[in-house]
């Protein structure tokens, strides 16, 4: 597999120090010596995430490898989902809190339409045939998705085509964020949002579990973003950071926020 080198994806500083408990034997955690980021400091490159590492395939894996190493725990969390739904409402109507209607673009779409009905829905997706089975869906409401990493795919939308954008869990997948954030200005009207949910590594959990911590996938999660982070990272590229999960932000082993452009 062709590997490729990181800087920081956050304030491109190539300087880290290495957090070993928190590596994989063939993958190194580091975390920023100037912005404090966590991330994978090397990729795999595109070609092998759009086939061999479709992240469905992945969690699959990850899910048998949990289940083999810590029997009890896998069958209690499954036993105990419940506790999950108990305070969560529905995340695909997050973007309803910053968007009324209009352009709805979902990166990393998968192979699903879950775009609320008020909105034409658009995705962005790199596993192949999740991208047929979505765009399909897409295009039953008037849109559809682009199957390309999302730099490539957000280039093919015109300039201030979108009202909403939605990255659930997406953007921790993704070797260049900010590069991506970026791009999505210019395809934002102006007040437009993003919605944006990743693995939270601020959680208490993730202190408790090390390694073992639900958040770490290797390498297909390759930026550990906790609240700070991610407000740096919306500053950084001119929108408005707005944590959605306030009483929650250390104990919900995901961040849900927004990033709003300015207008
Ligand atoms: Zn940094």
């Amino acid at each position: 597999m062709q590997k490729n080198k990181r800087n920081c994806p956050v304030c491109a500083s190539e300087h880290n120090s290495a957090l070993p408990k928190l590596s994989h034997p063939e993958w190194n955690t580091v975390k920023c010596s100037k912005c404090a980021m966590v991330y994978l400091d090397e990729s795999p490159d595109y070609e092998s995430l759009s086939e061999d590492l479709a992240w469905t395939k992945q969690f699959a894996k990850e899910k048998k490898r949990r289940k083999e190493k810590e029997p009890i725990i896998a069958w209690l969390d499954a036993k105990t989902r419940w506790r999950l739904h108990m305070f969560r409402d529905d995340e695909w109507a997050y973007i309803s809190d910053k968007v009324a209607g209009g352009n709805v673009l979902d990166i990393g779409c998968g192979g699903l339409n879950n775009i609320p009905p008020q909105f034409t829905p658009y995705g962005i997706e790199i596993e192949k045939q999740a991208a047929e089975i979505s765009d399909a869906l897409m295009r039953k409401r008037g849109g559809h998705v682009v199957h390309a990493p999302a730099l490539d795919g957000l280039a093919e939308f015109e300039d201030g085509f979108l009202d909403g954008i939605i990255m659930r869990s997406y953007l921790e997948h993704e070797a260049q964020p900010r590069q991506v954030i970026e791009a999505c200005t210019n395809k934002l009207k102006p007040g437009g949002a993003i919605y944006v949910k990743v693995p939270n590594f601020d959680t208490i959990n993730r202190a408790v579990r090390g390694i073992d911590w639900c958040g770490f996938r290797f390498p297909d999660h390759l930026n550990y973003f906790g609240i700070a982070s991610l407000k740096k990272l919306a500053e950084a590229t001119n929108y408005q950071f707005e944590l959605r999960n306030k009483i929650t932000r250390y104990t919900n082993d995901n961040v849900h926020c927004y990033f709003i452009k300015q207008s």
